[in-house]
C-alpha cells in the first residue's frame, strides 16, 4: 500500500562533544552503524505503523548493503526492488554532537537509483503503479521523482530533503509537498528560512504548488497549507527529546499512514506529530520509530 522510492545508507555514528576545527583530530566517545538514510528510515517508519510497505532502491554487493537488506526484510519491507549496484553501499559519517548532528554523505549506490532506474524494473513499476501513496525524498537523482510523478496511480509525497532547489516541473506534479523550513527557503530560492508562521505561509503560497504542503517546524510543530482553503497550524506533542534525528522521516511516514486510514491532511498532520514526537524521545534513526501501539492516545480520542 506504500511505495518508498529513495535512499539506503549505512550511517556511522561517531559521538563528539565538538566538531573538529578544519585538519584537527580528536577522539570519539562513541561508535553506533546502523541502517538509515531517508528512504529507510521513512520506509521503516511507515511498516512500524502497520503499513505494508515496498522499498525501491539500492545498496552495493558488500556488508553494509546486505545488513541494510537484512534489516528491511526483518521489518517486514517488500525488498524486490532494491536492486545490487556496481557502486558501494551509500554512507553516512554523522558526528553526533547531542542533540545536534553535523553529516557527511556518500551516495554510492544510491546514485543509480535515476529516472532509467525505475522504468527499467518490472518490479519498481508495479510498486510505484499499485501503491495508495508514494513517498519521496531528494537523496537519490532527481529523475526518480520525475519516473515516480509519471507512474503513479495513488498519492504522491514529496519530502525535499536535503534541501535541493527541485525544478518546478518535477515538483509541482506531486500531491503533496513536505519542507522544512530551510528546505522550504531552498524550493522558493530564498537566502533566509521564513520566521513566523506569517512568513511561513507567504513563502508556501509564493510557491504556487498547485498542491498541499505541511511546512514542519521542529518543536513548534507544522503548518498545512491546503490547495485552497486557511492554513492549520498543527502543534508539537510536548516531550523530552533527546534526539531529534528522524523526527522528519518519522512524521511523513506517519503522514501517508493517516491518510490511509482516511484522515484528511490536517488529522494526518495531528498523527504525524504525536508519532514524531515518540521518536526524539528515543536515540537513534531507525531504531527510534514506534510501532503504531507505542503511540500515546492524543487526549481526545
Ligand atoms: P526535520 O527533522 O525534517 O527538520 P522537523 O525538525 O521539523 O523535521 O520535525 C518534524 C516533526 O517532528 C515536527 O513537525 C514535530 O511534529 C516533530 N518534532 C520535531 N522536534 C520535536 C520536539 N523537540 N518535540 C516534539 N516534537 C518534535
Amino acid at each position: 500500500e506504500v511505495t518508498v522510492v529513495g535512499s539506503l545508507n549505512m550511517d556511522i555514528r561517531l559521538t563528539v562533544d565538538r566538531i573538529p576545527r578544519s585538519g584537527e583530530t580528536i577522539s570519539a566517545a562513541g561508535l553506533k552503524r546502523s541502517p538509515g538514510g531517508k528512504g529507510a528510515n521513512q520506509a521503516v517508519a511507515a511498516a512500524r505503523l502497520g503499513r505494508r510497505v515496498a522499498m525501491v532502491g539500492a545498496v552495493g554487493d558488500d556488508d553494509a548493503g546486505r545488513a541494510i537488506t537484512t534489516r528491511l526484510l526483518a521489518e517486514g519491507l517488500d525488498v524486490a526492488s532494491v536492486a545490487i549496484s556496481e557502486q558501494p553501499t551509500g554512507t553516512a559519517v554523522i558526528l553526533w554532537e547531542q542533540p545536534e548532528s553535523t553529516i557527511v554523505i556518500e551516495a554510492g549506490a544510491n546514485g543509480d537509483v535515476d529516472e532509467q532506474f525505475v522504468d527499467s524494473r518490472d518490479a519498481a513499476v508495479r510498486a510505484v503503479a499499485d501503491a495508495q501513496v508514494v513517498l519521496c525524498q531528494c537523496e537519490t537523482p532527481l529523475g526518480a521523482l520525475a519516473a515516480v510523478t509519471r507512474l503513479a496511480t495513488g498519492t504522491t509525497i514529496l519530502n525535499p530533503a536535503p534541501a535541493v532547489p527541485v525544478p518546478t516541473e518535477i515538483r509541482d506534479r506531486f500531491d503533496v509537498l513536505v519542507p522544512n523550513r530551510f528546505e522550504l527557503a531552498t524550493l522558493a530560492g530564498a537566502n533566509e528560512a521564513p520566521g513566523s508562521l506569517a512568513d511561513v505561509v507567504a513563502m508556501v503560497r509564493g510557491l504556487a504548488f498547485p498542491g498541499d504542503v505541511v511546512v514542519t517546524l521542529g518543536a513548534d510543530g507544522s503548518v498545512v497549507v491546503p490547495r485552497d482553503g486557511l492554513p492549520t497550524p498543527v502543534p508539537a506533542v510536548r516531550v523530552d527529546a533527546i534526539d531529534t534525528t528522524a523526527a522528519g522521516d518519522s512524521f511523513c511516514a506517519a503522514l501517508a499512514d493517516g491518510l490511509l486510514r482516511g484522515e484528511d491532511l490536517v488529522g494526518a498532520a495531528r498523527w504525524a506529530a504525536r508519532v514524531a514526537a515518540v521518536t526524539t524521545t528515543r536515540d537513534g534513526a531507525i531504531e527510534s520509530l514506534p510501532l503504531a501501539d507505542e503511540v500515546p492516545a492524543a487526549p481526545q480520542d
